[in-house]
């Protein structure tokens, strides 16, 4: 069975959109259309979506689009996005928590200093969902989320459930081995307990560091480039002389210059104009070739 647009509309009503704009889904506050953005709001539902279309569109997951930059053109298939009732923190034992792969990070940090749970406290500095954590990898001051993972229940795109084990991933600095075709749907985490004051310092400190070198309230997705070994892309940037250039109302951050910014009006394509003339005067100053940190998707506008 493959059904058409009305009859999808008819079966998935409210969580189902064809060709809905995609800039409010990312950071950067950029993105065209989706052909289908579908918003299951259970397993059993997502399940049921997948089977229906089968194999007919590419798809793609998004979390909280805090790494992902969608081109102008959207994207020509399928975006799902889980709901808020993929937004959960459930106690399974004493040193095992279950959070659905939707929970932001700053939430689950929160619900951790409350209950005196140490060792989360990164995740606070972190915009993102869970699901985006684990895909990346993503950590700063020494931690990441691997650190305290123990398994992922993943969804692949045919509807089958299985449970993948931290020792069955190789994690990586900003980045994971977990199949392109699996949506993650929680996670289980070891929790180790500690003392509260020391956990909230510990937040307070590194909330205070991200002021101290990062830009906040702007249109960004944090940091574009990953550090080459033993460098800092920022410096790397800072030393080509490339951080006051701009296309469009695409630029880079005074601030830290890892961070590229939508000033407001800004194309995705400006936004990889930039990328690119970086990637290129890095290379051309220092001999090394800058590696994305930033996940890329969609198609560009074609212009002939
Ligand atoms: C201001 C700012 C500061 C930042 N600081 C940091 C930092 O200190 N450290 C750091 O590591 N990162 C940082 N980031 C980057 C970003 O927040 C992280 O990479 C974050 O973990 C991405 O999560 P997300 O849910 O937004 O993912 P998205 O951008 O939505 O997606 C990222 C990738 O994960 C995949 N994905 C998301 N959810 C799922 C799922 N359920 N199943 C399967 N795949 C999924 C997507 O397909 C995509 O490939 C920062 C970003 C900003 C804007």
């Amino acid at each position: 069975m493959n059904l058409n647009e009305k009859e999808l509309k008819n079966k998935f009503g409210k969580n189902i959109s064809f060709h809905e704009g995609l800039s409010k889904y990312s950071w950067f506050n950029l993105g065209g259309p989706a052909q289908i953005l579908f918003k299951p709001e259970s397993v059993d539902q997502l399940i049921d979506f997948l089977k229906i279309i089968k194999n007919f569109h590419k798809i793609t997951c998004l979390g909280a689009g805090s790494n992902t930059l969608i081109r102008d053109g959207g994207f020509k298939g399928v975006v799902i996005k889980l709901s808020s009732k993929f937004s959960y923190i459930k106690k399974l034992e004493k040193n095992i928590l279950e959070v659905g792969a939707g929970t932001l990070d700053k939430t689950l940090s929160r619900y951790a200093a409350e209950n005196s749970i140490k060792n989360y406290e990164f995740l606070s500095c972190i915009p993102g969902s869970i699901g985006g954590a684990i895909t990346m990898n993503s950590g700063c001051y020494g931690d990441e989320i691997s650190n305290i993972l123990i398994s992922v229940q993943v969804l692949d795109f045919k509807g089958n459930i299985f449970e993948i084990k931290k020792k069955e991933i190789e994690f990586v600095y900003r980045g994971s081995s977990l199949a392109k075709n699996l949506i993650i749907l929680s996670a289980k985490l070891n929790v180790e307990y500690g003392d509260k004051n020391l956990i909230h310092e510990k937040i307070k400190k590194f909330a205070k560091e991200k002021k101290d070198t990062q830009p906040s309230q702007i249109k960004t997705c944090g940091s574009t480039f990953k550090n080459p070994k033993n460098e800092k892309a920022w410096k790397l940037i800072k030393n080509s002389n490339c951080n006051t250039i701009s296309f469009g109302k695409a630029s880079i951050s005074k601030k830290h210059s890892n961070f590229f910014v939508n000033e407001g009006g800004a194309s995705s394509e400006d936004i990889e104009k930039l990328i690119n003339f970086v990637k290129q005067k890095v290379y051309e100053k220092h001999n090394i070739r800058l590696d994305l940190e930033l996940k890329i998707i969609g198609e560009t506008i074609k212009n002939d």
